[in-house]
């Protein structure tokens, strides 16, 4: 898991931005393309929300709502993000393209998966950037399951994740653009997590 927040914060806008910015701050604000939201949704973080009313857990699949929106009630704060640990053994990958370095994404793919008796198991695929929010694609994970890890495998994940994205920016050329960089996305990511261990 060090493996995986080390080499994603790096992506997160300039230096003296990342360094001041939270996680939970990040969360709370929701952009589409942010780093930390894609492997909040991904990983299946747990949000703890307080208020004078309580505190409550909310799912990271109930947590995301849109587009900047989440469940946080207006008088609710997100004081803690628990993510998931995974076993030591699991493989991650991260892939994002921008037009230069710093920039939001304009695509971010995020593998996780296990490998068991040469297949993938617990396959994990998140994209952000692409929809009003991160979400993980179980299409692509469904392709995935069961499968020994090799590059047609992948891009057949991949080209699934494409066509079940369903792109914000809904001009026909952007959307395409949109669809095709979240195929090379999900691919890289997914072969980035096969040399991760
Ligand atoms: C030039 C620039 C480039 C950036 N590029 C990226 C990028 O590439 N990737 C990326 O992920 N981010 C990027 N950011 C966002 C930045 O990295 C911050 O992480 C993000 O704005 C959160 O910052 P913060 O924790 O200071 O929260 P704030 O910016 O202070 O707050 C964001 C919003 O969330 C609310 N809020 C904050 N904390 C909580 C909380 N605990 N509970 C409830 N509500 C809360 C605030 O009221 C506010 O509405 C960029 C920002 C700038 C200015």
């Amino acid at each position: 898991m060090g493996r995986l927040l080390s080499g994603v914060v790096r992506y997160i806008a300039h230096y003296p931005i990342r360094t001041r910015g939270t996680f939970c701050g990040s969360l709370a604000n929701a952009d589409p393309a942010s780093e930390w939201c894609l492997v909040a949704a991904t990983l299946g973080a747990r949000m703890v929300a307080k208020s004078a009313r309580g505190t409550r857990t909310i799912a990271a699949a109930d947590y995301f709502q849109g587009m900047m929106a989440t469940a946080l009630e207006p008088d609710e704060l997100l004081a803690e993000t628990r993510l998931p640990m995974p076993s030591p053994d699991t493989h991650f990958g991260f892939y994002e393209f921008n037009r230069r370095a710093g920039d939001f994404a304009m695509v971010m793919g995020l593998a996780a998966y296990r490998i068991e008796h040469g297949v993938i198991v617990d396959p994990r695929v998140g994209v952000g950037g692409v929809e009003a929010q991160p979400r993980r694609i179980s299409e692509a994970e469904a392709a995935l399951k069961g499968c020994a890890p090799a590059s047609d495998v992948f891009r057949a994940a991949a080209d699934i994740a494409a066509k079940t994205v369903e792109p914000i920016d809904n001009k026909p050329e952007t959307a395409g653009y949109k669809r095709d960089l979240t195929r090379t996305a999900v691919q890289r990511a997914l072969e980035a997590a096969e040399k991760s261990l």
